[in-house]
């Protein structure tokens, strides 16, 4: 896609351009099927990506767009396909910045789907998917997950399996009401 001319600082209006480019019509046939994603891949010069971000979500506002640096890393997908679920990075001061931040910055229709379990976790010296550790273990934290012999989550605080596995759960419900509601009008 060609996005000269346009700005490309802010998520959202990326989305826009992007939808406005593809036309609306594909655009619409996305939305209308909440079991896809989709994204961007942006170069270093676009000026979208700072040095160490590497990819970006914003499930509040669009639960299926994901911006990715040209500089991604063979997980960097699967975390923000993560995000895009309602799972989280750990946060290392046990749970409570992370958890205000998130309080603070989703709007009142989402605040239901943030779970306190639904964070990362760091484990034998590794982190799980949504951790910010430089070496990283290609699954989502969980209690029954071990690593160098160190459970890789918290039934409480650390989660994230429980966490994608409901959202599969809740996306298979609504996939389900999306044919039944098509199949009644046609
Ligand atoms: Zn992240």
């Amino acid at each position: 896609m060609d996005f000269s001319g346009r700005a490309l600082f802010d998520i959202d209006k990326i989305r826009e351009d992007l939808a406005e480019l593809i036309g609306e019509e594909k655009h619409r046939y996305i939305e209308s099927s909440p079991n896809h994603f989709y994204g961007v891949i942006l170069a270093d010069d676009d000026g979208y990506f700072e040095e160490y971000t590497i990819g970006t979500t914003n499930p509040d506002v669009n639960s299926q767009f994901f911006l990715l640096s040209e500089h991604a890393d063979e997980y960097t997908l699967e975390h923000e396909l993560g995000h895009l679920s309602w799972a989280w990075h750990d946060d290392r001061s046990w749970f409570k910045v992370l958890d205000e931040t998130l309080e603070k910055h989703t709007s009142d229709m989402n605040k239901d789907r943030l779970k306190p379990y639904a964070r990362g976790y760091q484990c034998g010296g590794a982190g799980t998917i949504m951790s910010y550790e430089s070496e990283l273990l290609s699954i989502y934290s969980s209690p029954e997950i071990t690593n160098n012999g160190r459970a890789c989550g918290d039934p409480l605080h650390a989660d994230n399996a429980r966490q994608l596995r409901e959202f599969a759960e809740a996306l298979r419900v609504k996939l389900q009401a999306i044919q039944v509601s098509t199949e009644s009008s046609s």
